[in-house]
C-alpha cells in the first residue's frame, strides 16, 4: 500500500489516532481518532489529494454540506485539518458500524424495525431537502448505526456525491449514484434533484423488508433496463405477510415519475408508521 502522508502536526497535537481502520472509501481510509481533550472518539477521513485529482470540486462539495448540517440522522463535521497533501476529515464516530451489514446479518427486517429505520432515514432526508440539499447516493452503505445497541440512532453519511442546490428549480444533470439505488431519472440524465433520494428510500425500504432489491439484472446494463422499466413486484413468497400499508408507501416512494413522487415531509406523515407502532422509542 503506498505510504500515507505524515499526519498534520495541529492533528496530532489534538487528536490520539487509532490504527483500526473504519472503513474505506472511494477516496481513502476511515480511522478512529479520540480527542484528547475529551476522551470522546470520533471518525476521521483521510483523503489524499494525490487520489482526487481532477475531483477536487467533488471533495469541496463535501465539506461544504458536511459543515452546514447539524442533525441526529445525519454525520456532523466536528474538525477539519489540511496540508498539501491530504484532508483530514473528522466526524461523528458511528460505532455501531453500516446498515449493509446489519442487513446481511439479519437478512431482512420486520416491519417495525424496518418502520424505525426508514422513519430516521426519512427525518435526515427531509432535514437535508429543508437545507436544499440532495444526497444522491443513499444506500444501505451509507447509512451507519451510531452505537451497537438495541435502539441505535442511524446516521447518513457521504456526502461525496451530494449537491447543494442554489433554488427550488435548479436540476442536478450530472450522472452519477449507485447502480441499484438510483432512480431512473438518473440513468435518462433528464435531470433530478430530491425526489432521486425518495427513490433510494423507496429501494431501501423494500430490500429491508424482504432481504433482496426490487431491481435486478445480471450486469450493470440489465439492472440500468430494469430500473428504468420501473417495474417491480412484491413476490407471494416474500410478502405476503407484509401490511398493505408498507406495499402503499413503497409504492409512492417508487413513483416512476417524479413529480408525482412522495416527498420525506409526506412519506414521514404515511400511516405505516403508526400502523408499525414505532413512535415509543424515537427522538425529534
Ligand atoms: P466514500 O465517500 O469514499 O464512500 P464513506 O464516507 O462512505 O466514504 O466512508 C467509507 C466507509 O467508512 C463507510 O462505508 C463506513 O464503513 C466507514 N465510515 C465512514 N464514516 C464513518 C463514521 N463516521 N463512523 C464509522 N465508520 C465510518
Ligand atoms: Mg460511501
Amino acid at each position: 500500500a503506498p505510504k500515507e502522508p505524515p499526519y498534520p502536526w495541529s492533528l496530532e497535537k489534538h487528536y490520539k489516532i487509532s490504527k483500526k481502520i473504519l472503513g474505506t472509501g472511494s477516496f481513502g481510509v476511515v480511522k478512529e481518532c479520540t480527542d484528547k481533550r475529551t476522551g470522546i472518539n470520533y471518525a476521521l477521513k483521510i483523503i489524499n489529494k494525490r487520489d482526487i485529482k481532477g475531483k477536487e470540486q467533488m471533495l469541496t462539495t463535501e465539506l461544504d454540506v458536511l459543515k452546514k448540517v447539524n442533525h441526529p440522522h445525519i454525520v456532523t463535521l466536528h474538525d477539519l485539518f489540511e496540508t498539501n497533501k491530504a484532508v483530514y476529515i473528522i466526524t461523528d464516530l458511528a460505532s455501531g458500524g453500516e446498515l449493509f451489514y446489519q442487513l446481511l446479518l439479519k437478512g431482512s427486517y420486520t416491519e417495525k424495525d424496518a418502520a424505525n429505520l426508514v422513519q430516521q432515514i426519512l427525518k435526515g432526508v427531509e432535514y437535508l431537502h429543508d437545507h436544499e440539499i440532495v444526497h444522491r447516493d443513499l444506500k444501505p452503505e451509507n447509512l451507519l448505526f451510531s452505537d451497537k445497541s438495541e435502539n441505535s440512532n442511524l446516521m447518513i453519511t457521504d456526502f461525496g456525491l451530494s449537491k447543494i442546490l442554489r433554488n427550488d428549480n435548479d436540476i442536478l444533470m450530472t450522472a452519477c449514484g449507485t447502480p441499484g439505488y438510483v432512480a431512473p431519472e438518473v440513468l435518462r440524465q433528464t435531470g433530478h434533484g430530491k425526489p432521486v433520494d425518495i427513490w433510494s428510500v423507496g429501494v431501501i425500504m423494500y430490500t429491508l423488508l424482504c432481504g433482496y432489491t426490487p431491481f435486478w439484472g445480471e450486469d450493470q446494463q440489465s439492472l440500468f433496463d430494469s430500473i428504468l422499466k420501473g417495474v417491480y413486484h412484491f413476490e407471494d413468497e416474500y410478502w405476503s405477510n407484509i401490511s398493505d400499508y408498507a406495499q402503499d408507501l413503497i409504492d409512492k416512494m417508487l413513483a416512476y415519475d417524479a413529480d408525482k413522487r412522495i416527498t420525506a415531509k409526506e412519506a414521514l406523515k404515511h400511516p405505516w408508521f403508526h400502523m408499525a407502532h414505532t413512535v415509543d422509542n424515537f427522538d425529534l
